[in-house]
């Protein structure tokens, strides 16, 4: 009995695991690019092994998943997620900086990364613990471990900002608050805080370009272009990128000097701005959902018809950033408003003007190709990673679609269906 027990075990390990394969039938294929109908993808393992019209040779043993009337799409991308905060409205963000311990924001972190992977984003890059230290890291080796579920991770760390510019402030200056971010005051502090975090786990680096510091506490610069350039030119170095939080002309422009790789919010922006960006080859981060939230929180009432001023200039400078043609990503600071409802964004970049076709690009292959993850994800096309999800509709015509997510594999995983 033991004898053929170990048999049975030498003969498992010496013929290793079957391979798996999967084919999906749904209505219409969006590769990342365009939108094909009567397509049918087969993966293997955690790899998508086939994509097209033709009906291939199914391996003996594929499961079949019929997916009638929905859309088959790469895994949504949010290219600007915090997801140790949660909504504004609930607690101010002040109040889980200062209040909520690391224990309750990190449990709330687990929520918020298994709400956004099953809302179809199978990655996120993360820009900011907002004074939660490294603690993205530690989500992100959870998620990997399997531990729970949650989307794939670029983490920065802690934001890196200019030393008192940033939150939260006391009334007093008798006291000392802990920070939203990291603290640097000259170059050489820039250049030690880019390499400890790196060390710590950052797979990119965000700088505060601009912030509200100003004597009528409006948006000024805070950093210069030198204490910015040595921070690119270490992360840099390091194969990282750095992503510059700006929302003024004068935040953007430096930033852009400094040789940023995305510039975030721009609110401020203008057509000759985002001209430069496009030349310089930066991609925008526009976070309209996120402004959206932030007026509502304080009073608007958008059912009223009355469109606030900062709206307004939102809405017109990313029409600015259409028309001068820089690369947009799709990313809308979710965390400020509820995580899973990431597909906000993608509602509000049509609503501004974008093409339905234009914002499952960005939030797709777009953003795979500026995040550096196009080898593996953002497409559908073979030797790429299965993370796949469904939409019930097509939402090239229909781009309130991307809310029904039905389906979604995970690295050749079904996690929802
Ligand atoms: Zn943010």
């Amino acid at each position: 009995m033991r004898l053929l027990f170990l048999l049975l075990l030498i003969s498992a390990q010496s013929f290793g695991q079957t391979d798996k394969y999967t084919l999906l039938k749904p209505a219409r294929v969006f590769d990342g690019v365009e939108m094909h109908d009567n397509w049918i993808v087969l993966v293997k393992n955690d790899t998508i092994v086939a994509a097209g019209p033709q009906q291939f040779k199914l391996p003996a043993g594929t499961t079949i998943i019929e997916l009638p009337g929905k859309t088959l799409m790469p895994g949504l991308i949010e290219g600007h997620s915090h997801l140790l905060l949660h909504p504004y409205n609930e607690t101010k963000w002040e109040d889980q900086v200062l209040k909520e311990s690391r224990a309750e924001r990190m449990l709330r972190a687990g929520n918020h990364a298994k709400a956004t992977v099953l809302a179809g984003f199978t990655m996120v890059r993360d820009l900011g613990t907002e004074g939660a230290e490294y603690d993205d890291v530690g989500l992100k080796k959870a998620i990997e471990k399997g531990l729970i579920i949650g989307p794939r991770m670029q983490v920065v760390t802690k934001a890196i900002v200019a030393r008192g510019t940033y939150a939260p402030r006391p009334a007093s200056s008798d006291i000392d608050f802990h920070q939203g971010a990291a603290e640097v005051g000259n170059v050489g502090e820039m250049q030690s805080e880019v390499r400890l975090q790196i060390s710590k786990g950052a797979d990119l680096i965000k700088l505060y370009a601009d912030y509200r510091w100003g004597k009528s506490h409006e948006a000024m610069p805070t950093f210069t272009v030198e204490e910015m350039k040595a921070a690119v030119e270490i992360a840099q170095s390091g194969g990282r990128q750095v992503v510059a939080h700006a929302t003024s002309v004068e935040g953007m422009k430096r930033a852009i000097a400094a040789g940023v790789y995305t510039i975030e919010h721009g609110d401020q922006g203008t057509l000759e701005v985002f001209k430069l960006m496009k030349e310089k080859g930066i991609a925008y981060c526009p976070t309209l959902a996120a402004s959206d939230a932030y007026e509502q929180y304080g009073g608007w009432n958008k059912a009223s018809g009355i469109i606030p001023a900062s709206i307004q200039q939102k809405k017109k400078s990313f029409q600015a950033a259409l028309a001068a043609g820089v690369t947009i990503v799709m990313g809308g600071d979710v965390g400020v408003f509820t995580q899973g409802d990431n597909a906000r964004e993608m509602i509000m970049m049509v609503e501004y003007g974008m093409t339905p076709i234009d914002v499952l690009k960005s939030a797709t292959s777009v953003n795979a190709t500026v995040f550096g993850v196009a080898d593996k994800l953002g497409f559908i096309k073979p030797g790429l990673l299965a993370d796949l999800i469904a939409v019930d509709g097509d939402p090239s015509k229909n781009i309130g679609a991307v809310k029904a997510v039905g389906f979604v594999m995970l690295g050749g995983k079904v996690i929802k269906n």
